[in-house]
């Protein structure tokens, strides 16, 4: 049985400008409006959009979120522990003291956002279930039942 791969530009989906979905998705609003918002709570994404019903449980963040998360605050918080102990030698206590709470706090704040603009990223790039099926709109979905 043949193989047919789609391979014109007609189905290709839809590729969004990066920045502004980056940095909607960092600020956890929708990619593509930009004022609803993409979680109901903490990291549980909105199956729609609430201002332009983009699809928002189309994404597949899965664990990158915490990997850059990670690798973000351990640039931070490493390289700042090392500079004071080299600079000051203060005691153990000190150093857990600062440290640990800045991390525990970047880390709080950073995952929702860093979630939020791979989330934006996935949508600019029709990226995974963004990327729809080939002659359909990536990313412009409406919730079932929406006008
Ligand atoms: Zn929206």
């Amino acid at each position: 049985m043949p193989v047919t791969y789609a391979t014109s530009s007609a189905a290709a989906p839809a590729v969004q400008p990066l920045g502004p979905a980056l940095r909607r998705g960092f600020a956890l609003r929708c990619p593509c409006c930009g004022k609803g918002r993409i979680f109901r709570g903490y990291l549980k994404v909105r199956p729609f959009c609430e201002t332009c019903g983009l699809e928002l449980q189309l994404q597949r963040a899965d664990d990158a979120p915490p990997y850059f998360t990670i690798l973000i605050v351990g640039h931070i918080v490493i390289p700042g522990m090392l500079i004071l102990q080299q600079q000051a030698d203060p005691p153990a206590w000190l150093q857990y003291a600062i440290w640990l709470p800045l991390a525990l706090l970047l880390t709080v704040i950073l995952l929702p956002r860093v979630k939020g603009a791979l989330i934006g990223l996935q949508w600019a790039r029709a990226m995974h279930g963004f990327g729809g099926e080939p002659g359909e709109t990536a990313g412009q979905g409406l919730p079932p039942g929406a006008p």
